[in-house]
C-alpha cells in the first residue's frame, strides 16, 4: 500500500511491540506548574491567570467552580463576550468570584413536565424504554437554544430580566445567550445593568416560536402516548462499535496496574483546581430578644399532638435538625393563640455521584453538569422546611428542590430557638437561580433510574446474543 508519504522517519510500524513506562502524578502534591501540564486547557485556583487576578484584586479568597475548572484560560463567555480576566470580580464579601454556570432553556422542564403528564412511567420495561427515547428525541426539536456555559452575570441578569417582566412572561420561557446580549449592558469586572424594555422586545419577538414548540410538544405527547413513533431497539447495541484506542490503552493500564489501584485523576485534578471560600461566610443576624422555651409539660403535650405524623418518633430523642441544628425542644414555637407547636417534615437530598466508573458511564448520556449518584431522605424541622414554601410562594419558576440542604444551612446560619428563621429572600432566590443546573440533574437521575434498567437489558440481551451463560 501507498499513501505517498515519507515514513523514513516515523519510528518502527505501528504494530511493533512496545513498553510504555510513565509515572502517574501523586496530584495531590504536584506543584502547581506541572499540575497545569496534567490539567491541559483547563484552569483552577493552580493557573498563573488566577493568581494573576488575586494579586489584582488584593484578596486571597476566591470562589472557582467546575465550569471555570471546565474551560481553558483564553475562554470567553459566549453572551457577554468578556473573557476571563473581565469576568472575574470581587464578591461583597471580598471573595473573587471566578464562577461559569450553564444555562438551559426551562421550555424542556415544559415539555417534559407535558411529556410525562401523557405517558407515564409504566409498568412495562419496554414501553418505558421508548418513552424515555422518544422524550429524548424530542427536547432537540423544543429548545431553543442548547445548554450553554455562559459567565454568572450573564446568567443571572437572565433571572433578573424574567423577575422583572414576571407578569409578561410565560413561566418556563428562557432567554437565548443571544437575547440577553441585547439587553445588558456590559462591563470589566462588574455585574450587568439590564434593560428591561429590551428584554420585553426580545420576549416578544420570541413569544410566538415559544408557543408553537409547546404547541409541538404537546402533540407530540400525544402521539406517543397512542403508540405512534415506536422504533426498535437494537440489544446490545451501546456496547458494540469500532475499537477505540482509549478504551483499548485505558484496559491495558489498567491491567498492568497493581490490583485495586483507584487513581480517580480526574476528581483529584478537580479537587485541586476547585475553592470555595464563599461558602458559609452570611453574616450573623444581630442578637434577638431571647424567647422562653417550653418547659417539659409542653413539650410532652407537643410530642403527643405528633401521634398523626411518623417523623417526630422516626427522628428520635437526640434529633437535630441538620439545617439548623436545632433540638425538638429549640424548634417549638408558641403560636399566636400561645399554643406551642412543632413539625418535622422528610425531604429528599440528592447527593452527587462518586463512584468514578458509574460517572463516566452516565456522563455520556447526561445532559446535565452535576450527575446525582443517589439520594437519602434527610428530617428537616418546619421553619427550614418553610424557607422553600415561602419562595416557591413569592416567586414563580422555583421547584421544590430549589433549594438545597446545604443552601438552607447558609441561609438559616445564626437561628435562635423557640422562632422563625429570618431568611434573605432575594440570597434564597440567588441560590435557587443558581441551583438550575441541579434540578436538570435530578431530571437526569430519575431518568438513569429508569436507563439503568435499560442497560442491564441490553448486557443480557447481548450475552445471550454471544451464547455466553
Ligand atoms: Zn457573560
Ligand atoms: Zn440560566
Ligand atoms: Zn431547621
Amino acid at each position: 500500500m501507498s499513501i505517498g508519504i515519507d515514513d523514513s522517519n516515523i519510528p518502527g510500524p505501528v504494530s511493533e511491540e512496545k513498553t510504555v513506562a510513565f509515572e502517574v502524578p501523586n496530584i495531590n502534591s504536584l506543584p502547581d506548574d506541572r499540575l497545569a501540564e496534567i490539567a491541559h486547557m483547563r484552569d483552577g485556583r493552580w493557573s498563573i491567570q488566577t493568581k494573576d487576578l488575586l494579586a489584582r484584586f488584593g484578596t486571597t479568597k476566591l470562589d472557582l467552580n467546575s465550569g471555570w475548572a471546565s474551560t481553558w484560560t483564553g475562554w470567553s463567555c459566549p453572551c457577554c463576550r468578556r473573557e476571563k480576566p473581565q469576568l472575574a470580580r470581587l464578591s461583597s464579601g471580598g471573595v473573587l468570584l471566578c464562577r461559569l454556570e450553564f444555562h438551559h432553556d426551562h421550555v424542556a422542564d415544559r415539555a417534559k413536565r407535558i411529556y410525562r403528564e401523557r405517558n407515564p412511567r409504566s409498568e412495562d420495561r419496554d414501553v418505558n424504554i421508548q418513552i424515555s427515547r422518544t422524550k429524548d428525541a424530542l427536547m432537540p426539536l423544543v429548545e431553543r437554544f442548547e445548554p450553554t456555559l455562559i459567565c454568572i452575570d450573564c446568567n443571572f441578569a437572565e433571572g433578573r430580566a424574567k423577575l422583572e417582566l414576571t407578569t409578561e412572561i410565560e413561566g418556563d420561557f428562557t432567554f437565548a445567550p443571544s437575547e440577553i446580549a441585547t439587553f445588558i449592558t456590559v462591563g470589566a469586572n462588574r455585574v450587568h445593568e439590564i434593560d428591561a424594555e429590551k428584554a420585553r422586545l426580545a420576549w416578544l419577538a420570541a413569544k410566538d416560536d415559544f408557543a408553537d414548540r409547546i404547541d409541538f410538544a404537546t402533540r407530540m405527547a400525544h402521539r406517543i402516548a397512542s403508540g405512534r413513533h415506536r422504533r426498535e431497539v437494537a440489544p446490545g447495541q451501546r456496547l458494540l462499535g469500532p475499537a477505540q484506542d482509549c478504551d483499548i490503552i485505558y484496559r491495558l493500564f489498567s491491567s498492568a496496574a497493581p490490583s485495586g489501584y483507584r487513581h480517580r485523576l480526574g476528581t483529584l485534578i478537580e479537587m485541586r483546581s476547585l475553592s470555595n471560600d464563599s461558602a458559609g461566610r452570611s453574616p450573623k443576624p444581630k442578637g434577638r430578644p431571647k424567647v422562653q422555651a417550653p418547659n417539659d409539660a409542653e413539650l410532652a403535650a407537643v410530642e403527643a399532638a405528633q401521634h398523626e405524623t411518623k417523623t417526630w418518633g422516626q427522628a428520635g430523642p437526640n434529633w437535630l435538625c441538620p439545617c439548623c441544628g436545632r433540638s425538638k425542644r429549640e424548634i417549638c414555637r408558641r403560636s399566636n393563640r400561645g399554643l406551642w407547636t412543632a413539625r418535622i417534615h422528610r425531604v429528599l437530598d440528592y447527593l452527587p455521584e462518586d463512584n468514578e466508573e458509574s460517572l463516566v458511564r452516565r456522563r455520556s448520556d447526561a445532559t446535565s453538569q452535576f450527575i446525582i449518584g443517589s439520594y437519602r431522605r434527610a428530617l428537616i424541622c418546619h421553619d427550614c422546611r418553610n424557607i422553600t414554601a415561602e419562595l416557591l410562594r413569592r416567586t414563580a419558576g422555583f421547584e421544590e428542590q430549589s433549594l438545597t440542604l446545604d443552601d438552607l444551612r447558609e441561609l438559616v446560619e445564626g437561628a435562635t430557638p423557640h422562632s422563625a428563621h429570618q431568611v434573605d429572600f432575594e440570597k434564597a432566590a440567588a441560590l435557587a437561580i443558581a441551583n438550575a443546573p441541579l434540578l436538570e440533574a435530578i431530571e437526569d437521575f430519575e431518568d438513569h433510574r429508569s436507563r439503568a434498567i435499560e442497560a442491564l437489558a441490553e448486557v443480557k440481551a447481548t450475552m445471550k446474543l454471544m451464547g455466553w451463560p
